[in-house]
């Protein structure tokens, strides 16, 4: 008897072992240093992505949904992670059966909605209201378009209150109301005259027609079941992204117990330059951009324009250079445009990689328009010169502006 006893324990020890459930923290992606917030982020994102509502028919992810809201079930409330890390699966399980964990739903559906409210789905159910969506512009500098970046910054929204899982209790427990049994409403007897009654429906007086009360409001939210607090949010922007880009981050805006959050939208817009974006001073302006095209423009002093014979390194936006330059006699006109092929945007888009774009998936142009500045003033000395070698040269060698601008020609009057 004694021995089958010993037989039968080390066979469900055996048994145990063989369906010992993975890591809690494996599970989460986690390790033992993860704090409550790593916890919480990890379950937002892994038990949305696993959720059977986006996977239809998915039995794997199905199974990886339940073990996730398992690991979060266990490690999101201190006393259990302390004693799964104790104990591990084992210490958990007997904890369950010493019934303390009575409070915990274990329907991973149940804690998916208390954690991001509504009925635990992505909306398709009847009844199932949805938050509205939230809307968030960021500004940011052409370089960030340009290098692409990570962002991080802080969103205030409305969250459920965690202290009391969004019941707005300070026991978590919420009551059925006694008076109306849960309906929220009363039907009260009026009589009009002796043995004649109206019926009325009104509102429950005691729980203000919720059907549910609580005993205690929560300290945190004070009863409100949401807390408007900053949540740490990132996004990336690629390069080459168009300036009016919109992230969308499924079910990330305001939480409420009531509904099912909206979308966050981030939309990417281009702000003005300043002088801080960039670490390299530069002579020209900054660059602009006009869909995959840069634009910059680069001042040349008459000289330059007209005898040649100088460079500019231009700082891009990435702070490689691109040289400008005119070989001596190489002449460059007022508002003279060059193409530098290659130096625009980088190509990006959000289409299927594997799409072929043919030649669009090249990068953009850098359009550079030169500014001609003539000197304001200059020394008497120089200005006799200059005086001088006009006279000497303009008949010989000068330009018929009648002809350039295409009035009809008149007689002989050339200048340079
Ligand atoms: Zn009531
Ligand atoms: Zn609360």
């Amino acid at each position: 008897m004694r021995l089958t006893c010993l037989f039968l324990v080390m066979a469900l020890c055996l048994l145990q072992l063989a369906l010992a459930a993975e890591d809690y923290y494996k599970i989460l992606g986690l390790d033992k240093s993860a704090s409550e917030k790593d916890i919480k982020k990890s379950y937002r994102t892994l038990s949305k992505k696993f959720h059977p509502d986006k996977n239809p028919g998915d039995e794997t992810a199905r199974e990886k949904f339940v073990e996730i809201a398992e690991a979060y079930d266990v490690l999101s409330t201190p006393t259990t992670r302390k004693i799964y890390d104790q104990y591990g699966h084992e210490g958990i399980e007997q904890h369950k059966q010493g019934g303390q964990a009575g409070r915990q739903a274990n329907d991973p559906f149940d804690l998916f909605s208390r954690f991001f409210g509504g009925g635990g789905h992505f909306g398709h159910a009847p009844g199932h209201r949805r938050g509205p969506d939230m809307e968030y512009r960021i500004g940011l500098p052409l370089r960030d378009f340009y290098n692409g970046r990570e962002v991080t910054f802080m969103l205030e929204k409305q969250q459920i209150c965690d202290a009391c899982e969004g019941t707005g209790s300070a026991d978590r427990e919420v009551i059925t109301c006694d008076r109306c049994s849960g309906h929220g409403r009363i039907i009260q007897k009026h009589m009009l005259a002796p043995g004649m009654f109206q019926q009325v429906q009104m509102p429950c007086d005691k729980c203000g027609g919720q059907g549910k009360m609580i005993k205690k409001p929560c300290n945190v939210c004070h009863g409100h079941r949401v807390v408007r607090k900053e949540v740490e949010t990132s996004f990336t922007v690629e390069p080459g992204m168009q300036k009016g880009t919109r992230l969308v981050y499924e079910n990330e805006a305001d939480e409420s117990p009531d509904y099912i959050a909206g979308d966050l939208v981030l939309v990417l817009e281009e702000r003005e330059p300043e002088a801080d974006d960039y670490e390299w001073k530069t002579d020209g302006t900054y660059f602009r951009r006009k869909g995959k095209d840069l634009f910059w423009k680069e001042a040349l002093s008459l000289r330059e324009a007209w005898m040649g014979e100088w460079t500019r390194n231009i700082t891009h936006l990435d702070g490689h250079v691109v040289q400008l330059g005119r070989k001596r006699g190489q002449v460059v006109q007022p508002l003279a445009v060059e193409t530098i092929k290659g130096e625009g945007m980088p190509f990006y888009s959000d289409a299927d990689l594997h799409e072929d774009h043919g030649d669009d998936e090249e990068p953009g142009n850098l359009y550079v328009e030169y500014n001609v500045i003539l000197p304001d003033q200059m020394e008497s000395g120089m200005e006799k010169d200059f005086f001088a070698m006009w006279e000497k040269w303009r008949k010989k060698n000068g330009v018929n502006l009648d002809k350039h601008t295409g009035r009809p020609e008149a007689p002989v009057k050339d200048e340079l």
